[in-house]
């Protein structure tokens, strides 16, 4: 469905991703993890089209993604940054249309679109009426999601949905999300540095070292099969473990 074939991207002389090819399959979460810095970000802004790579193709169902058809392609993947991205001087359902009305898309086809998402994300028809300020985090990154999930995208891209959010928001959160990306059968990437919560969501993990893959596997491989001693520092340092004593 979406994948990465020998990409790179260069800062000045900074390599935030050396080349990296990398398959997500169809209708199916995979979970991009990895410490701050290790390039999550932009992997997800390459496959969006919303950075040009150094060198390789970002691919869309096959499709190699260019100049010519980024804006059509951007709008079969819905996007979700940490705290939903809003614009703040729209209200929520102002957000949530603001493209589809862009596309003229019929009004009455995106009421009863509103309508839908609201009930799949558990949000009341007067809270879409409030300005981002007005809402809680979790609200907002619902709204963020709606937005997302507006056009009915094939695939969708979350870059820590969830990371702003206290704890037990997050915990209410991540149950729904799951349970809608597998109602919604999409494709979906999920940026988190939050192993726990990487394997909740998916049955594959990338793992991200300075803009390199470093495995890609499910949790079982990760715990069981480490390519190199850092999976397990990472996973260890994850699930706040001590380090491994010498025997
Ligand atoms: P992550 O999302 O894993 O925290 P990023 O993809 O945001 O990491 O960044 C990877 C590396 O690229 C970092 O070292 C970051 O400082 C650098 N970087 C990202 N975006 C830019 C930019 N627009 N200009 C310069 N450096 C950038
Ligand atoms: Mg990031």
């Amino acid at each position: 469905m979406i994948a990465l074939e020998n990409v790179s991207k260069t800062y000045g002389n900074h390599v935030a991703l050396a080349p990296l090819t990398l398959h997500f399959p169809a209708r199916q979460t995979t979970a991009l993890i990895g410490e701050s810095g290790s390039g999550k970000s932009t992997l997800l802004r390459l496959l969006l089209g919303l950075i040009v790579p150094d060198s390789g193709t970002a691919l869309f169902d096959g499709v190699a993604l260019d100049r010519s058809n980024r804006d059509e392609i951007r709008h079969r993947v819905g996007y979700v940054i940490q705290d939903g991205g809003l614009f703040p001087h729209l209200t929520a359902e102002a957000n949530i249309i603001l493209l589809a009305r862009h596309l003229r898309r019929d009004p009455e086809w995106v009421s009863s679109r509103i309508a839908t998402l609201a009930e799949l994300v558990h949000l009341s028809p007067e809270t879409l009426r409030h300005y981002p300020r007005q809402l809680s985090g979790g609200q907002r990154q619902r709204v963020g999601l709606m937005r997302a999930l507006m056009l009915d995208p094939d695939v969708l891209l979350l870059d820590e949905p969830l990371g702003a959010l206290d704890p037990v928001t997050r915990f209410g959160l991540q149950q729904e999300l799951k349970t809608i990306f597998a109602t919604l059968g999409k494709t979906v990437v999920l940026v988190t540095h939050d192993v726990g919560e990487a394997a909740y969501f998916s049955d594959t993990l990338v793992l991200l070292r300075g803009g390199k893959v470093v495995q890609q596997g499910s949790v079982a491989d990760f715990l069981e099969r480490p390519v190199d001693p850092y999976v397990t520092e990472f996973v260890r340092a994850q699930r706040g473990l001590p380090p491994e004593t010498a025997h």
